[in-house]
């Protein structure tokens, strides 16, 4: 789904903005997303969130009196406004509540310092870890400062479940076993025929590389006694309402959309695993278990963690629903793994294994 992908990936990516945008308001009672800071001696700002969370980066050019301006909204409310003193190139950090129901962490820098906005990236390192470098901050007489425990693990996804992370099998025989003949799931490969989805480095289509997935799980869930229906067996153009009221009309028990990210091609650093769901706890759970099992057999990819979308598939089908975007075929690491065979089969056996974890869990 790139469209909807890259605005997203540039709003979180680039700090670009002159002026902030005020994040929607939530609910004043949400406790705010960020549990802990850090400014590295090195010029490094590490966050810890609530896992999934949705954050913005902004950035201010300086002027005559003032140093530049970074701050990231977070949602949910801080409970109490305060200002750090900084040391070196940083003059101060402040937390506030530019709205009700939101947090916003600013770090200003001193007069004279100079930041390339272009060079600014918040990058997601876990579901809720982020990290953004200061590239080109003199570093000189900067301390450490940051408040909260960087370390500790939410533990939890963002819709208050957790799920035991498993290991993702290198065989069809290391597949988690379910009772024979209980399961019906659908698995949506996205896309399809005069609609190639995402093309990226080197013309590889997401619809090949998503049917070829889809293929692979199928067959996989179908050995292991899951009866599975596909929305598309081959290169032909389905649109997303059948493909819902197919899913529908079957009750399955869990429906998978499989898709491949995408963002500019001028992007090929943008890399990373995502899973999105809509709103109900068993589809978050089900998402949650797809990426645990995709971030296995992705080392170096990044966790763009489980996040809540409103994908037509994912909205309007009645039993818990997934989308998963195994990677971006316009990244330098993702493109050329998805294009190959052997990292095919592993992301069909890590996201069988997923599925079949997910059911286990709900007997
Ligand atoms: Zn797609």
């Amino acid at each position: 789904m790139p469209s909807a992908q890259s605005r997203r990936v540039a709003f979180m990516a680039a700090a670009l903005l002159q002026a902030a945008s005020l994040l929607s308001a939530l609910p004043s009672r949400a406790a705010s997303a960020l549990a802990a800071w850090q400014l590295t001696n090195e010029g490094v700002l590490k966050l810890r969130t609530a896992t999934g969370a949705r954050l913005q980066a902004f950035f201010e050019a300086g002027d005559s009196r003032r140093g530049p301006r970074v701050w990231i909204d977070f949602p949910g409310e801080l409970s109490r406004s305060r200002s750090l003193r900084g040391s070196g190139p940083v003059k101060e950090i402040r937390l506030g509540k530019p709205t009700p129901g939101s947090t916003r962490l600013v770090v200003e820098f001193a007069p004279g310092v100079e930041l390339d906005p272009g060079r600014l990236k918040l990058v997601g390192t876990a579901v809720d870890r982020w990290s953004m470098a200061f590239e080109g901050l003199p570093t000189r007489g900067l301390r450490s400062i940051g408040e909260g425990d960087l370390t500790r693990s939410s533990g939890r996804w963002n819709s208050g479940i957790s799920i035991t992370p498993s290991k993702t099998p290198v065989d069809p025989s290391g597949l988690p076993s379910v009772p024979r003949g209980r399961y019906r799931v659908v698995i949506d490969p996205g896309h399809g025929g005069p609609d190639p989805g995402a093309v990226g480095i080197g013309g590889l289509r997401e619809t090949d590389v998503v049917l070829d997935l889809s293929l692979q799980v199928a067959q996989l869930l179908e050995a292991k006694g899951v009866q599975v229906v596909l929305t598309r067996t081959s290169e032909i153009d389905v649109d997303l309402p059948p493909r819902v009221s197919l899913a529908n009309r079957m009750r399955a028990d869990a429906f998978l959309s499989i898709h491949a990210n995408a963002i500019s091609m001028s992007r090929p650093e943008v890399n990373g695993i995502e899973t999105f769901y809509f709103s109900d706890p068993r589809s978050a759970r089900l998402a949650a278990h797809v990426q645990q099992q995709v971030l296995n057999v992705s080392p170096g990819s990044p966790n763009r963690g489980v996040r809540q979308g409103r994908f037509f598939v994912i909205r309007r089908t009645t039993m818990p629903s997934a989308l998963v975007e195994t990677g971006f075929v316009t990244g330098r690491l993702d493109a050329p793994r998805l294009a190959d065979q052997g990292h095919r089969r592993r992301l069909s056996l890590a996201i069988a294994a997923g599925i079949l974890n997910y059911l286990r869990g709900q007997r």
